[in-house]
């Protein structure tokens, strides 16, 4: 299948859940919004069509330290898989290197790899971190994410100020005297 064929087949389908709702797909406003909505939940699954391998690609550096390495606030955006609704929020990753780092630009577009698909929090922070270890081979690694969902705030119970944490370590931060350091230095950052 070409992704012209996949755009034109979602597209067909979120036409009939419109109709279905109760709309008028006729009307001026919305005959190409079956197109482009199709467009843009491709978009904002992309993360099912890539590897995190790939794209951290060849950006890893010879390091000779082992200290705590933090790259902080990383904006996500990602799809809960209950409600193919979006939650979205900031992840922070700490690692201890092993001999390797990577470009910090590279872990962010690691998150995205597993932010552009139908998720929930709590796999997404595993998937990050195991990923950093797997990658890097670095000796322990530490996710911490703070995600909004609009399942929450939007239908159901309507928290509007709720919101979710999330974290997830290997390795070395199976010690809490690191886990401390690490996360008084997220906090302390800002
Ligand atoms: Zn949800």
């Amino acid at each position: 299948m070409t992704e012209d064929e996949r755009i034109d087949a979602i597209a067909a389908h979120l036409k009939a859940i419109t109709e279905l709702l109760g709309e008028d797909t006729t009307r001026e406003g919305l005959l190409k919004t079956p197109v482009r909505a199709a467009k843009a939940l491709r978009f904002l699954t992309s993360g099912y069509g890539q590897s995190p391998e790939q794209v951290v690609g060849d950006a890893l550096f010879e390091h000779e330290g082992s200290h705590m390495i933090i790259v902080r606030d990383i904006e996500f955006y990602s799809m809960c898989e209950h409600h193919i609704l979006p939650f979205f929020g900031k992840v922070s990753i700490g690692y201890i290197p092993n001999g390797k780092i990577v470009g910090i630009s590279k872990l962010a577009r690691l998150v995205n790899v597993y932010a552009r698909r139908l998720q929930v929090q709590e796999r997404f922070t595993a998937q990050i971190c195991r990923k950093v270890v797997e990658i890097l081979g670095a000796k322990g690694a530490i996710v911490l994410c703070s995600g909004e969902h609009l399942c929450m705030k939007m239908r159901g119970v309507e928290k509007q100020h709720s919101a979710t944490t999330t974290m997830h370590y290997e390795g070395d931060f199976n010690d809490p005297a690191l886990r401390a350091e690490f996360l008084s230095a997220v906090r302390s950052a800002t």
